[in-house]
């Protein structure tokens, strides 16, 4: 029958352009001003795009207790529950690395090491929710990887304190927290400021104008991915029940009025049916952010039908989504089929939702189809693999300086042949002459 848009769709989500506001331009010129007047150019765009200007962005110790002094103390057992399950997986991907030495011939030994970053700056997003999970997979996880200081940076909420968010980002080990957001955020920790330590590396999710800012940051420090406004793919075939596919495309579409929200199906009845509930459920008045939600989904959101399961994966990987959950009938086949996506759920029993919150998976995961090129942020992300050599025989040091002569008069190198030629004429008794 050939594909089918049930919803329209004019280019993959990731090659949309998500505003109209040249979010580069406003960047750059944030970024600028920071380097330019330090405080006071932060102090600036965080009263314009924020109206918080508070004394110092910086938490003190007593700030931090009365925002945990704050908080029910169901949400601070959960936050606990829920980073038990983030350090778990943390550690084992950490277990996964291993620093080695191998002998590659006699006398030559070649090793590597995962050196933690020194200073991490972790950015927790903060503008429409109080995103208290990002403070788990940013700050949790560089700490699980031997960070010594992670400095974290949220944004006030309408001018106010996020206990909640403060509570997590204290409990999961930050050595400092600013109430600070967006790129003023970024920029000063990557640039550093009068009052802000300059971090190596920066890290965590943000809308679009965060993301655009760690990019064009990159370089001066490193930067974990472009984890910039979510996506949800779900892929289905006729087992898939219609309710839940329909719940799961709104539990992300609610993040943002740029989320893109995507199902591919073989079976176009349930395409048909989600369109019909996802419509319904948008304009329940019991949906808090249902406007939010509907705007993403009016402008993002796609139904497609395909013929085939071959073609469902081919056209999944070619979204190469940020989340994309599986309701097939044989979920676990995505293991072998899907080669671009942040984090796969796989089957009816998990969601997004579970990976966003509380599961364990990190959630800061790459968008706008940059995981053809990256996974998510992990334990390695914070851990430099660092190489080094001896050679501990004469021998093998005077074959090498024979055969780096050699390779190195090959590129014109005259200066590195003749470490080789030392070597050789030192260990070998050669008798090269310059
Ligand atoms: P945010 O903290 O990312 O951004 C809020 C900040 O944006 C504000 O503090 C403000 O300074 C700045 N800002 C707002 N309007 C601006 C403007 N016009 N010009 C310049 N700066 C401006 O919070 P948010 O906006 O709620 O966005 C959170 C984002 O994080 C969502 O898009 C969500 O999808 C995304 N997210 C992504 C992942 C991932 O892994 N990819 C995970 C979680 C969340």
């Amino acid at each position: 029958m050939g594909r089918q848009y049930l919803k329209e769709v004019t280019s993959l989500p990731g090659l949309k352009a998500a505003s109209s506001v040249d979010v580069p331009a406003i960047v750059r010129e944030v970024i600028e001003s920071i380097r330019g007047d330090g405080d006071a150019a932060v102090r600036k765009y965080s009263e314009k795009f924020d109206k918080w200007s508070p004394p110092s962005f910086k938490l003190s110790q007593a700030d931090i207790d009365a925002a945990i002094a704050n908080c029910p103390k169901q949400t601070l057992d959960d936050i606990k529950e829920v980073q038990q399950n983030v350090r778990a997986f943390a550690e084992a991907q950490k277990g996964s690395l291993k620093d080695f030495e191998v002998e590659i011939r006699p006398g030559v030994h070649l090793g590597q090491k995962n050196v933690p970053i020194d200073h991490v700056g972790a950015y927790i997003p903060g503008g429409r929710y109080p995103l208290l999970a990002s403070a788990h997979m940013t700050i949790l996880t560089a700490k699980v990887a031997g960070v010594k200081n992670v400095t974290g940076c949220t944004p006030p909420i309408n001018g106010k304190i996020p206990f909640s968010t403060v509570a997590a980002m204290h409990l999961a080990g930050a050595d400092e927290i600013f109430l600070l957001g967006g790129v003023q955020a970024v920029a000063a920790m990557a640039i550093g400021t009068e009052t802000i330590q300059k971090v190596d590396f920066l890290a965590g999710p943000g809308n679009a104008f965060v993301a655009e800012g760690k990019r064009q940051l990159f370089g001066e420090v490193g930067i974990d991915l472009f984890a910039g406004p979510t996506e949800i793919l779900i892929l289905a075939d006729q087992s898939a029940d219609v309710f839940t596919v329909a719940t799961d495309l709104i539990s992300q579409a609610e993040h943002g009025p740029d989320t893109p929200a995507v199902l591919i199906t073989t079976c176009a009845e349930l395409g048909r049916k989600t369109i019909e509930t996802v419509n319904r459920l948008l304009t329940a008045s019991d949906l808090s952010t249902g406007s939010v939600a509907k705007t993403s989904w009016d402008a993002f959101g796609e139904v497609i039908i395909v013929d085939t399961m071959d073609e469902l994966w081919e056209l999944g990987n070619q979204y190469a989504s940020e989340h994309v959950q599986v309701f097939t009938r044989t979920p676990r086949d995505a293991l072998e089929r899907m080669t671009n996506y942040g984090a796969l759920f796989l089957g009816e029993k998990t969601c997004v939702s579970y990976g966003d919150k509380v599961i364990g998976t990190n959630h800061v995961l790459p968008t706008r189809t940059t995981s053809r090129y990256t996974g998510g942020l992990w334990v390695g992300k914070y851990l430099k693999t660092c190489t080094y050599q001896e050679v501990t025989s004469d021998q093998a040091s005077g074959d090498l300086g024979r055969l780096c002569g050699r390779a190195a008069r090959a590129e014109n190198f005259e200066a590195h042949a003749r470490s080789g030629d030392l070597r050789a004429n030192k260990y070998k008794k050669d008798q090269i002459k310059w």
